[in-house]
């Protein structure tokens, strides 16, 4: 028999407790568990909110008597107490599509392999410039359940991920943006990529005349996708190249934004963050933000001055002429294709980490070109240091960021740049992408002690 209206939720993390204490705000039954530990900040907010959650395992009979479960993003489909609850007829749903019941707000969702986290941030960015009333949810931070606590803004700025975009089912957003498809997290998807896309193009779920999509038309999945089916919306492309009708393009040094709403153009050299993924992120920022009526004024505005984002090329220092950039949260290869395309000078790479089956061909060419030192971080090198070997100057190999960024001080000289970007995911040295870019700021802030 089913527990009436006991909503289970399945992770006490950001999203899961989000949830929960939405749930809770509304009246309902909740009980939230979790395979592992839950954060003592979280476990405090949910006695506060008198909401009963157990930890380090799960009590089954309970959870398979729920009216719904809320899963979170980290638990995969295919985990034998998924299998079990969807057996009994129980709907599993993201903590999204259950939040986004709780809205009236019209939402602008945003998926991709890279960028997303930048152009949610930039989409927001120009919105805030242009005085709307919008939050930012998500992936991005804070979860949209948990933003729903405060109240209900006229926006929501949504970075959804493929794991949320797999139990989203009436959820529909009024603008949807996909960045880019390129292979990642594979191995939630039986390594098969279409499934990965199968996810993200679950964003257009519920589309209809009136919404929008906004996407990148150089890429190949996504083009191929669209042709196959019937897009119901306004389809708003963006490229480097010309684009015929509505989107944005470039064209001799000027982004050329055509949305339904308007038109304008706006000077490269204008876009204050480095690298062609950012022109992308840009324009479909720019394109995000139009669609929901941002004045162009505000948009233009916020195109210029927009800081980038922690961990993502960010400018750390430049020390006795050698520049030091932060790109932690490049954890797949085509992020760090992007990193590589826009250095210009002589680059020393601090790469590695935990391998996510990663090809590195594509990088060859950059490499071969701007790499004169490649320093391996991660406790196993092989493939990093196979795939390169004889390709670049000089390989070296260490275990600590400590040593890493004082290997690439003793090998940099004036003019250089020290660029950590390593393509793959931090576990096996770091707590996660944060953290191995905290210690990579903090070892080069050690190294001005050196020259004082
Ligand atoms: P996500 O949220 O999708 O992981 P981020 O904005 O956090 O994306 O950026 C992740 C990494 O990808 C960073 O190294 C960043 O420099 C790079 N990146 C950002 N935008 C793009 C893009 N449009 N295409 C490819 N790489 C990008």
């Amino acid at each position: 028999m089913k527990m009436e209206n006991e909503l289970v939720v399945l992770g006490g993390g950001e999203s899961g407790t989000g949830a929960a204490l939405l749930a809770k705000s509304k009246g309902m039954r909740v009980f939230v568990s979790d395979s592992g530990a839950i954060k003592p900040g979280f476990c405090e907010e949910m006695d506060q909110a008198g909401i009963e959650y157990e930890s380090g395992g799960h009590t089954e009979e309970r959870i398979l008597r729920a009216s719904e479960v809320v899963k979170s993003p980290g638990i995969p489909g295919y985990s034998p107490l998924v299998r079990k609850i969807r057996e009994r007829g129980i709907p599993v749903l993201s903590e999204t599509e259950f939040a986004w019941r709780f809205s009236n707000a019209k939402m602008i969702g945003i998926t991709g392999s890279n960028g997303k986290t930048t152009t949610a941030m930039w989409t927001y960015h120009l919105m805030k410039k242009g005085g709307v009333n919008v939050k930012l949810a998500g992936n991005v931070g804070i979860s949209l359940a948990r933003q729903l606590l405060a109240g209900d803004p006229d926006y929501f700025v949504l970075e959804l991920s493929s794991f949320q975009l797999e139990e989203m089912y009436d959820f529909k957003c009024d603008t949807a943006v996909i960045t880019n498809l390129s292979p990642d997290h594979l191995d939630r998807y039986d390594y098969r990529f279409e499934k990965y896309v199968d996810a993200k193009f679950r964003i257009l779920n519920n589309h209809d005349e009136n919404s929008v999509f906004i996407f990148n038309a150089h890429d190949k999945e996504t083009m191929k996708r669209l042709r196959s089916m019937e897009y119901p919306g306004h389809r708003l492309p963006f490229a480097y190249d010309h684009v015929y009708g509505r989107g944005a393009c470039v064209e001799n040094d000027l982004l050329i934004v055509n949305s339904a709403q308007s038109r304008f153009t706006f000077p490269l050299s204008e876009i204050p963050v480095a690298g062609k993924h950012n022109i992308f992120n840009g324009m479909a920022s720019a394109l995000a933000a139009l669609s929901v009526g941002t004045s162009v004024d505000a948009v233009k505005e916020g195109l210029k001055d927009f800081s980038g984002v922690e961990h993502r090329l960010e400018n750390v220092d430049e020390i006795n002429g050698v520049l030091y950039i932060n790109d932690s949260k490049a954890t797949n290869v085509d992020s760090v294709w992007y990193a590589l395309e826009c250095m210009e000078k002589p680059v020393i790479w601090i790469a590695g980490g935990t391998d996510k089956g990663n090809d590195y061909a594509p990088l060859e060419e950059f490499v071969v070109q701007k790499v004169k030192v490649l320093i391996c971080l991660g406790v196993d090198n092989r493939k990093l240091v196979s795939s390169f070997k004889g390709k670049i100057p000089e390989i070296l190999e260490t275990k600590s960021m400590k040593e890493a960024v004082r290997l690439a001080k003793t090998k940099g000289n004036r003019g250089d740049i020290v660029l950590l970007s390593p393509a793959c995911a931090s576990f096996d040295l770091f707590n996660d992408y944060q953290h191995r870019g905290r210690m990579f700021k903090e070892e080069v802030n050690n190294l001005k002690n050196d020259y004082e």
